[in-house]
């Protein structure tokens, strides 16, 4: 357990995804004077540097946000895109870019005055810096590293009791703030996924929040790699929205094949890395779906590696 380190992944595909979805979501619900209460049960460290040596390993944010940079010619990124995104048509290519990433670049720019991304918030930075006075963040993580991270980094915001980070699971204690004072809240659910029941611990924990708070905004984020478990999970959160009688949506961006591949000359395996994932919200603002509609095929020009490259967008409505 807690062999991940958020740092490694940081920027990556499924960030740009999950962060432009968070973002757009936010926007909606931040319309509404009333206070928000924002639950982030798997925070991270918070702030992550993309030309920092975690980052370095691997590049992850090379073929995720220093790509979209790259591509809407705003960037003096850290790292050069590792692989070639595929072809673009002229039409597509030329098209502005779509709302939800414009203000997703917007609020990486935010965080990086001089241009590219040296800096890359994760989702408790972006959380705060859209959230007004009134609003309340409560920041759950478990690794003993990236929480001593995390509490300096908000240490360094001076945001007194609108934050609290806790050093807790967050499966098993984040539905205490359910539901909040206001009636209004916005769950990220964003697991590691290290351990194969971490997929179940995200419907218990769905389950128990939506008796407490049937009115919730719920965000879920998981990886689409060949295990049942990661394939069952947004079905068995669709049929528990559905049995709720809730709304939800559904969004996957694909960005390669899954395929495990063998080296002819060598005979060495190559494995992929994450090649796809997915967003489920249960009761999403009605605002996101035209928004994901107009960025996702823009994602997969930007970011698809190969012919695999895909998005779905399905919801009940
Ligand atoms: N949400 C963050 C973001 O978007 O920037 C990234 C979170 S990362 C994918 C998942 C985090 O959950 C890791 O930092 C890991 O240490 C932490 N974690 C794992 N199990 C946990 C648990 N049961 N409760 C709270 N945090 C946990």
């Amino acid at each position: 357990m807690f062999s991940y380190r958020h740092a490694f992944h940081a920027g990556n595909h499924a960030d740009v995804l999950k962060h432009t979805v968070l973002i757009a979501t936010l926007d909606h619900l931040l319309e509404k004077e009333a206070a928000l209460t924002v639950v982030d049960t798997h925070a991270g460290a918070g702030l992550y540097r993309l030309d920092g040596d975690y980052a370095g390993t691997s590049g992850e944010a090379a073929d995720g946000v220093l790509r979209l940079l790259s591509d809407s010619k705003t960037s003096d990124s850290p790292a050069t895109p590792a692989k070639p995104a595929i072809k673009k048509a002229a039409t597509e290519a030329d098209a502005p870019l779509a709302d939800a990433i414009a203000r997703y670049l917007g609020v990486i720019g935010d965080f990086n005055p001089k241009g590219g991304a040296r800096v890359y918030p994760g989702s408790p930075f972006i959380v705060q810096h859209l959230l007004r006075d009134h609003d309340k963040l409560k920041l759950f993580e478990l690794h003993p590293t990236d929480a001593r991270t995390l509490d300096a980094n908000i240490a360094q915001l001076e945001a007194g009791r609108q934050i609290a980070v806790l050093r807790e699971d967050g499966f098993g204690s984040a539905t205490k703030f359910l539901p909040p004072p206001s009636r209004r809240a916005l769950v990220l659910m964003d697991p590691s996924y290290e351990m194969k029941t971490d997929y179940g611990r995200v419907l218990d924990f769905m389950a128990e929040a939506l008796k407490r708070f049937a009115t919730g905004t719920y965000a879920v984020w998981y990886p689409i790699i060949p295990r049942p478990e990661a394939h069952d999970l947004p079905r068995r959160l669709k049929t528990m929205a559905t049995k709720a009688g809730k709304s939800w949506l559904h969004a996957t961006l694909t960005v390669k094949s899954s395929k495990i591949t063998k080296d002819a000359a060598s005979g060495a395996t190559h494995r992929p890395g994450l090649p796809a994932s997915g967003m489920f919200l249960i009761n999403p603002p009605y605002t996101l779906k035209p928004l994901l509609a107009a960025a996702l095929p823009q994602l997969v020009q930007r970011l698809g590696q190969d012919r695999n490259a895909a998005f779905s967008l399905d919801s009940d409505g």
